[in-house]
């Protein structure tokens, strides 16, 4: 392993960028940088189905917004390329057969169903599911010679006996039984890697020092423990930050917080605040000092001062370390920062054809377009009821969520999409798109009448559209049904 530290963030790109990735991401940096070593950016889309280049693209965009800039990666280079997963699948088969080969590895033939069937049965039972090890037993010559006839296969590791132990930098030793642990696939039928496979793989080949990652991932390190032993390779150190917390200590969702750097980025959180956000998340400076820029993070940032107490992500601190970095700035230079945000020209360029029609002054513009700028706009509870018609409002709750969740599971937000899905939904409930339109724009926009609703959505973004819905679902919730006639 090389003396300079190496450290990395891998994130997935599904969907739109994690406030996790950007804390991930801080902590990795400010370790690489503090260490005079180096920061990677990989990227993990194995998941075909998945993984997006727009997503990708607003990785890259959001990290660079908090301030986190990559010595590698897919869009700056390297000596370690290529970058993303997909571009390295014949090295992942290369490394499965040299384990099929050493023995280390096996594969296995069994169809879906059975192991379907297996499972099933297992449950049953009440015992513990996992693969019932039919294919381990294969000699290698013959398992060799039917991988050559071209049978169908995945390849998995045989898990050793004995126990594995995980030292954790913030953990201290953490030991598993081996026998807990399934052979796991490392590469599927389609002959692409399991995550397992491509991190270890990449991690090894790429000379990572430190894995600096969310706690989610623990569980999977025993796993990539014992794929370090059979390629004879030295593993990493480890360290499992601890979860963010939704307030109510809950693992944070975006059900409850918005989850996307986009969400924050756009209601005009401030770059500088985000990082110093984070940075106190679970991190304590040594004077407890809580606002700090970045530089001062990297200089005192410790692996002694992280508790692993489930940091809260609190948008409430969040907003007043904000305000406190926007009363502290020179006029002219908030000035300056808030004609950047909210008049930025591709932002402007985007909101002109949506209120021309209702200008007569230029100064219009402003009462048109507000509610694409304010924070979230207000929801009168009068014009929520109306726009449930003959729902209740809980009802009209349970309509704005189910269309949520269509929302969410969207590819890309664009108008087309959105406009096929949402119909698609009413569709499905017969209902009318009115009803649900209706209920969507004052969600959205606060009003009654406003500029043409899936536009305003798309220039909105996926991320403020739905954080607006579930405050419209939240707040139908929590009006009293009103009383009903009597006689
Ligand atoms: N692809 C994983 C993620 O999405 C990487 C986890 C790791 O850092 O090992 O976060």
């Amino acid at each position: 392993m090389s003396d300079t530290v190496r450290v990395r963030i891998a994130p997935s790109p599904t969907g739109d960028p994690h406030v996790g990735t950007a804390y991930v991401g801080l902590i990795n940096y400010a370790y690489a940088r503090q260490n005079k070593g180096q920061f990677l950016l990989r990227i993990e889309d194995t998941d075909r189905e998945r993984s997006t280049r727009e997503s990708e693209q607003a990785i890259y965009d959001s990290l660079r917004w908090v301030g986190l800039e990559w010595d590698e990666g897919p869009d700056v280079g390297g000596p370690f390329g290529p970058y993303r997963q997909s571009e390295r699948g014949d090295i992942y088969r290369e490394h499965a057969m040299l384990l099929v080969r050493s023995g280390a590895a096996y594969p296995c033939f069994c169809a879906t169903e059975e192991l379907e069937k297996i499972r099933l049965r297992q449950r049953e039972l009440k015992r513990q599911t996992g693969y019932d090890g039919t294919c381990r037993g294969i000699p290698k010559e013959q398992a060799l010679a039917r991988m050559a006839a071209g049978e169908p296969h995945v390849i998995r590791l045989r898990v050793p006996e004995g126990r594995t132990t995980v030292i954790d930098r913030l953990r201290g030793n953490v030991e598993i039984e081996n026998e807990q642990i399934d052979d796991q696939v490392l590469l599927k039928t389609d002959g692409f890697p399991t995550y397992h496979l491509a991190n270890v793989v990449d991690d090894h080949l790429m000379g990572i020092t430190d894995v600096i990652r969310a706690e989610e991932w623990i569980s999977s390190t025993p796993k990539h423990l014992m794929l370090y032993t059979a390629f004879g390779w030295q593993p990493p150190r480890f360290a499992h930050l601890p979860l963010l917390r939704n307030k109510d200590k809950s693992k944070i969702s975006k059900r409850k917080n918005p989850v996307s750097l986009l969400y924050y980025q756009q209601i005009g959180v401030l770059p500088e605040t985000m990082r110093n956000f984070l940075a106190l998340l679970g991190h304590s400076m040594p004077d407890e000092r809580e606002l700090f820029e970045l530089d001062e993070f990297v200089k005192e940032f410790s692996f002694d001062r992280v508790s692993l107490g489930g940091p809260v992500f609190d948008i409430e601190k969040l907003l007043w370390l904000n305000g406190m970095r926007i009363r502290a700035m020179a006029p002219e230079v908030l000035a300056g920062r808030i004609r950047d945000h909210l008049y930025a020209l591709d932002r402007l360029t985007a909101m002109v054809p949506m209120a021309q029609e209702r200008m007569r002054t230029l100064g219009d513009f402003a009462e048109v377009t507000s509610f694409y700028l304010v924070m979230t706009p207000k929801l009168a509870a009068d014009d929520l009821r109306e726009a449930c018609k003959t729902r209740t409002t809980k009802e009209a709750a349970t309509l704005l969520a189910g269309a949520i969740e269509k929302l969410d599971a969207l590819r890309a937000f664009d108008k087309e999409l959105v406009e096929t899905t949402l119909r698609a939904y009413c569709e499905e409930l017969q209902i009318t798109t009115g009803d649900l339109f209706g209920l969507f724009r004052v969600a959205i926009t606060g009003r009654k009448a406003a500029p043409p609703l899936i536009e305003s959505m798309v220039i909105l973004g996926r991320a403020v559209s739905s954080q607006r819905l579930r405050a419209a679902a939240e707040a139908l919730k929590a009006l009293p049904e009103p009383k009903k006639k009597e006689g």
